[in-house]
């Protein structure tokens, strides 16, 4: 083993072509003995970084991590790929516990993972043994809950500074996602381990398209969303736990599969909602933020923010669980002046006005982040001190919208002579309340004398918002935050607009493209279906989540390539040795047969060339596909659609999509799924309004209508209208 190199090591267990980044470098520091910190964003990679060399020393590596849910998952995801790995926690039996240490006394484990407080607990026991073993590395996940600093401190991390004098000459390994600085540093100095080499990966999650909208109506929005997003895993986050039982519901009475979690439910509930996350039993969860620290769900494929988060650390946290897999993700937030209101009240930590301060600071800057019209990709990253070097970063929707500008410079000199004839006290929020003539207590009752108090009120607040942080982007205006609450500053560029020796523009950005995902690699998606559904029963058979069998893009890649021998799984990225053994044949068999009934051919002979993908049309054939002939068929027998879902192990909105194609090729006649009196009314309601969006015509026709029904309906009216022309 020792003479195996890094990439084969990569290969032959885990099936992947090629480093990331920063991976092979630190392997190397580990693997020649040198401590090491990692600093890498969620799905950066960071578990290869140990778990290779802990493949190619001798000895057993051990991994402290914090969460034992999280922990299981590791082990389940290297047992599956023919690594000896095991978990020692409080969650095993006695006889469990004492078959592990056995395992690890005669030398058959590579990886051990355990909880901090465990390993250096028992009197120093268990770390007393270990240290008479060989030990190859020691990895320290979540290496940031040593630091009071880090977001998420926990005492028993304290102790690992121990480890050093009991394990001499073993090198450390820390990880952590936490971009800043001081934590590193405190990271360095708890864990002792001064002379560690630091290997610091971009922030950019290239892969997730970053979205904000003003918050109107959200919930159709969603819908919208969500309908084009079907079957797959998505979270929404509110800021109440109310607020996410009342969505969840919502969405639930419309038809999608959608589960509620907050940490206000019990351990248990809460554990049965987020497995059937993980095991794509239920596509969208409504959460608060108390969601998302257990949960390793690689192909999380959209993050909504339905209302606004407290600061930009939470921001990039949150969103940053979708697309943990590299496939592309998008990350949604809709904007609304009525949180921000409330943000601010929650902001105020009684007793304590600096950490006030604090707060209210970082929760302006979210505000900024949301409603100015600079990239969010690059202001994300300046935010943690990176510098995005692209000018348009081609995925957020500041650097899609198709930017027109306006002449604004009457605008700028209401704005600017409001904050002159408020002496520059005030901050933004004050100022647009004068503007627009409130008449709110706030205001002083000798503002309310000035001509300039109310010469906005024709510019909504929104739109005075936005304007005010044109002024501060294009530096009329400063802002600072020095006292007990930030205000605006008039600039000397300021001053030139108010003699009317400058011209203001402001942007308005309108038309917002969806970001083309080009990088997506083109493939079958009639196979996709094929491959993800064999996926799903070979994952409930072994009881594990589906991701774990494998990825959403090693199924993309087999729908693609068409591989259609064992050896060709080699050349399928993902595909380690034992995955190959273990599942391979049912994988060949399912495309052998697709490869027969269309008559295609393999194009394994262009991936082997290239590495660069082909090109497969994503319809291969008008008609349905072997997938929804299956349900077809199944329906066909008087089955309902709940009974399909079951029999499939697909979800019901997945069959209502077969079903809803089926009907679109004239299979089935649509009153199998509506009355004629419903059908009759819902036509009645769309001739009505011709162009109205779904929602709106669910809006139209009540709770007794569904999604579903609202959608054969429109079908089956778009099939005649083809017909008959
Ligand atoms: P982190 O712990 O940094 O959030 P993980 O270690 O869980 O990230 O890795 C994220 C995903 O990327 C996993 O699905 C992992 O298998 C995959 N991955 C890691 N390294 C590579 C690589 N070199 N090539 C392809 N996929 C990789
Ligand atoms: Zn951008």
């Amino acid at each position: 083993m020792e003479s195996m190199d890094a990439a084969k090591v990569l290969k032959r267990y885990f099936g992947y072509d090629a480093f990331r980044d920063q991976q092979e470098e630190v392997i190397n520091h580990i693997t020649s003995g040198h401590d090491t910190l990692v600093v890498m964003p969620t799905g950066g990679g960071k578990s290869v970084c140990y778990q290779i060399p802990a493949m190619m020393l001798e000895g057993m590596a051990i991994v402290v991590s914090p969460l034992i849910a999280l922990m299981k998952d590791q082990v389940d995801a290297l047992v599956t790929n023919g690594i000896n790995a095991v978990a020692l926690n409080s969650s095993l039996t006695p006889d469990e516990q004492r078959i592990v240490t056995q395992k690890i006394l005669r030398g058959e484990i590579k990886l051990l993972y355990i909880a901090p407080e465990r390993l250096m607990g028992d009197e120093g026991r268990l770390i007393e043994l270990l240290s008479t073993l060989k030990i190859s590395l020691i990895a320290i996940d979540e290496a940031h809950c040593v630091s009071m600093w880090g977001h998420d401190f926990r005492p028993e991390y304290l102790k690992l500074a121990k480890i050093r004098e009991k394990l001499t000459r073993v090198p450390i390994i820390a990880l952590t996602a936490s971009a800043d600085a001081q934590t590193r540093a405190d990271i360095l100095d708890k864990l002792n381990m001064p002379k560690a080499h630091i290997s610091i990966s971009s922030f950019n999650r290239a892969n997730i398209n970053y979205y904000i909208e003003q918050k109107r109506d959200a919930y159709t929005a969603i819908i919208n969303y969500i309908v084009q997003h079907q079957g797959q895993s998505g979270i929404i986050y509110t800021l109440s736990r109310a607020n996410a039982e009342m969505l969840a519901e919502r969405l639930t009475a419309d038809g999608f599969e959608a589960a509620y979690y907050h940490a206000g439910m019990d351990a248990a509930s809460r554990n049965t909602v987020q497995e059937a996350f993980k095991k794509d039993k239920t596509n969208i969860i409504v959460a608060t933020i108390a969601f998302g620290m257990g949960i390793d769900k690689p192909d999380v494929r959209y993050v909504i923010h339905y209302n606004l988060p407290k600061n930009i650390e939470s921001y990039y946290q949150e969103t940053g669980r979708a697309g943990r897999d590299g496939l592309p993700s998008d990350a949604i937030l809709f904007y609304s002046y009525g949180d921000l209101m409330q943000l601010r009240r929650f902001a105020e930590v009684e007793g304590n006005p600096e950490r006030t301060r604090i707060m209210l600071d970082k929760l302006m800057r979210m505000n900024a982040f949301c409603v100015s019209n600079i990239c969010r990709r690059t202001m994300l990253l300046d935010y943690f001190g990176e510098k995005y070097p692209e000018s348009n970063c081609g995925s957020c929707d500041v650097c899609l919208s198709r930017k027109t500008s306006f002449e604004a410079t009457t605008i700028a000199q209401k704005a600017l002579s409001a904050i002159v004839r408020t002496e520059e006290r005030f901050g933004i929020h004050y100022l647009v309340d004068f503007l627009r003539g409130s008449r709110s207590e706030k205001i002083w009752k000798g503002h309310k004398q000035y001509k300039t108090y109310g010469i906005g009120a024709d510019i909504s607040r929104d739109k005075w918002m936005q304007y005010f942080q044109e002024l501060i982007d294009q530096q009329y205006v400063k802002r600072i935050a020095e006292g007990s609450y930030p205000r605006l500053l008039i600039t000397e560029k300021g001053k030139r607009v108010l003699q009317g020796t400058e011209q203001v523009y402001f942007t308005l950005s309108e038309e917002r493209l969806m970001v083309e995902n080009s990088n997506q690699i083109e493939y079958d998606s009639h196979l996709f279906d094929l491959l993800r559904s064999l996926r799903t029963r070979i994952a409930y058979r072994e009881s594990l989540p589906p991701y774990m069998i494998m990825g959403d893009s090693t199924l993309q890649e087999m729908a693609a390539y068409l591989p259609v021998q064992i050896e060709d799984l080699k050349d399928i990225s993902g595909f380690g040795e034992v995955k190959i053994g273990k599942y391979g044949p049912q994988f060949i068999e399912v495309i052998r047969q697709h490869v027969k009934d269309h008559a295609l051919m393999t194009k394994m002979s262009s991936k082997r060339k290239s590495k660069s993908p082909p090109k497969p049309r994503t319809k291969t054939r008008p008609g349905i596909n072997t997938s929804e002939q299956e349900t077809l068929e199944i329906f066909q027998t008087g089955k309902s659609i709940g009974e399909i879902a079951a029999i499939r192990e697909l979800s019901p909105n997945t069959i209502e999509g077969h079903l809803t194609e089926c009907l679109a090729e004239g299979l089935i006649s649509v009153e199998k799924f509506i009355s004629p009196d419903k059908m009759q009314r819902i036509i009645q309601v769309r001739q009505e309004n011709p162009d109205a969006k779904l929602t709106i015509l669910k809006e139209a026709l009540g709770d007794a209508y569904s999604y579903f029904e609202i959608r054969v309906t429109l079908t089956a009216m778009k099939r005649k209208e083809k017909e008959s022309s």
